[in-house]
């Protein structure tokens, strides 16, 4: 038997709308899809949309296709195809059968535009698409007829039957659908169904050189599919309108309804996959996956965990009130999730040495680390512990006043899971930085406090210089320095340190941390193994988020 499902659903409009459509009877069961254009890699705006879509087929016991709205030859690509796939199956979804593509529906789709033909609905236009954008008038004023809209449906018939075997020169016909050049939704002025485009596809390759728009193509999509309930953001909401016209007037059984929301806006990030792509042509990040990118191969790439993301999506929550989400909100999430499931680790970020005077020359002892403080389950490591050892530049200070709770000249610390120690001088360099502290180390004190009484105040992490690692350790901060980089010029909002790269101490464990999968790097963060760059004599670490939450402080 399976276990009880104990999580709380979320509940929205949405939920509502089909709540009462089950009761009421009618729809018998719920079917939804996610309709990604296949023109760059998927953002956590998707997220929302994926977590919502499939989250609504699961808690109802339905289905959820995915579908590639793969009617811009020009701008995709079956590298996004690939890419997109797989972030979906990352955030744990599945799909109903197999993937789909509007483009399997090309031949299905030139039936229903003939029948619009034939029905009087639709005519093949020979304005410029100058002329056509000038003819289709403002919110203020109406638009005019174009002077080849009352053609002959047979006419229309064998022109739009040119456009399809390439009699057409692109932009010297297109085929639209009569609605009303005067109605106060500018969608329904006439709009464009067909557009000639000699582009080769990656799914249909050549067979076709016309190619249906949005509006036309994605409600007879989801009527073909059976879906019920086709969900999308509120700038649709006017297309709701052509939506309903289409199917209202072609011969097909299923009748989807469209429901929007509002979209998922990010501070200090944008999420338009145009803008992202610019990122990564002018090379601004890396790639797509750069893990400053919003995109969700830039959050695996960062350590986020597919459980993060969709509680993020759960607690943003699906409303039709457009807003603005803070950063902060989708750190809270994974910090959340990390606290409790990534396992501890030493590394020192900005070393210097400490050198344990009294403790003998070439004798290394392998000390028990648990892994986790409270999660017993995790187990425990070897970490070994030596002479001469790496702690952070920061935990030393020649002089200090009682809130500085680490090492200090003539006071003790304890050393993470291992001894107390107490520093008596140290060297520096020319410019006056400390290089080396000299210490002596109390070795009645594994586990257990001073004999003395002399509890020390501080604990710090600390590395064996001998056995540690080298590792590249890349820290990020927020890719843009305004709130809303949608405004505004790219250059001149890019954080310029954004991305700072620093050369660490870890401890020998992590030669073998697994790449995507964060550590808590003790009293500095949350790391994980880079997923392109890290090799075993080669570590390289992402910081996926501190410990804390830094973006408060900026905005105070
Ligand atoms: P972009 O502007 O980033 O290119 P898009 O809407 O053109 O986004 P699509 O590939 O068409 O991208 O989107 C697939 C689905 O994801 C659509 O249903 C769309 O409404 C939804 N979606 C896209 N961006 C967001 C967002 N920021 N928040 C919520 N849903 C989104
Ligand atoms: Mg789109």
């Amino acid at each position: 038997m399976s276990q009880p499902d104990t999580e709380v659903r979320p509940s929205n409009f949405i939920r509502n709308i089909i709540d009462e459509d089950l009761a009421t009877g009618k729809h018998q069961s719920v079917h939804t899809r996610f309709p990604p254009e296949p023109n760059g890699y998927l953002h956590i705006g998707h997220a929302k949309s994926i977590c919502l879509n499939f989250g609504i087929a699961k808690d109802y016991q339905g289905k959820c296709n995915l579908r590639f709205d793969d009617t811009n030859p020009v701008k995709e690509d079956i590298e996004y195809v690939e890419s997109i796939k797989k972030d979906v199956e990352w955030l744990g979804f599945e799909w109903d059968g197999d993937v789909r593509y509007s483009s399997d529906y090309f031949d299905a789709l030139y039936g229903y535009a003939v029948e619009l033909i034939n029905k009087g609905l639709a005519y093949v236009d020979e304005l410029s698409p100058d002329e056509i954008r000038e003819y289709r008038g403002t919110l203020t004023a109406p638009g005019k007829p174009s002077p080849y809209r009352d053609r002959s449906v047979e006419e229309n018939l064998a022109l739009f039957e040119k456009m399809r075997d390439g009699g057409f020169e692109e932009g010297k016909a297109c085929l639209r659908a009569k609605i009303d050049m005067a109605s106060s939704f500018i969608v329904m002025r006439d709009p464009v169904l067909y557009r000639i485009k000699f582009a080769h596809h990656h799914q249909t390759g050549d067979k076709w050189c016309i190619y249906p728009m949005y509006d036309f193509t994605h409600c007879i999509s989801d009527a073909i599919e059976d879906i019920t309930h086709s969900i999308c953001t509120l700038e649709f909401q006017d297309n709701r309108r052509l939506y309903d016209w289409v199917l209202d007037n072609i011969t097909i059984a299923s009748r989807p309804r469209q429901y929007e929301f509002s979209r998922l806006n990010l501070e200090y990030t944008m999420m338009s996959k145009r803008k992202l792509n610019q990122l990564v042509t002018d090379k601004h990040v890396s790639g797509w996956d750069d893990p400053r990118m919003p995109t969700i191969s830039g959050l695996r790439r960062r350590g986020y965990t597919p459980a993060a993301v969709r509680e993020f999506c759960k607690r943003i929550g699906v409303t039709k009130m457009e807003n603005t989400v803070e950063m902060g909100m989708l750190e809270a999430c994974i910090r959340d999730d990390l606290n409790s499931n990534a396992p501890r680790a030493m590394a020192v970020l900005d070393p210097i040495k400490l050198v344990l005077e009294n403790y003998p020359e070439g004798e290394v002892e392998m000390l028990t680390i648990s892994n986790h403080p409270s999660d017993e389950s995790m187990g425990n490591r070897e970490v070994p512990f030596s002479r001469e050892l790496y702690i952070e530049a920061e935990d030393f200070r020649e002089e200090a006043n009682k809130k500085f709770k680490r090492l200090v000249t003539g006071k003790k610390v304890r050393l993470r899971g291992a001894y107390v120690v107490t520093a008596e001088r140290c060297d520096k360099d020319e410019n006056g930085n400390v290089t080396t502290v000299y210490c002596s180390v109390d070795r009645d004190t594994l586990g257990v406090d001073p004999a003395d009484g002399v509890k020390p105040k501080g604990v710090i992490h600390w590395v064996s210089a001998e056995h540690a690692l080298d590792a590249e350790v890349r820290l990020y901060d927020r890719l843009f320095t305004i709130a809303n980089p949608n405004v505004g010029e790219l250059e001149e909002t890019l954080n310029p340190e954004s991305l700072t790269v620093i050369a660490a101490k870890v401890e020998p464990a992590l030669a073998h941390a697994e790449v995507e999968k964060a550590y808590q790097f003790e009293r500095m963060g949350y790391f994980c193994a880079d997923n392109k760059d890290s090799a075993a004599d080669k570590l390289v670490f992402n910081r996926t988020v501190g410990l804390r939450d830094s973006w408060a402080k900026i905005s105070d």
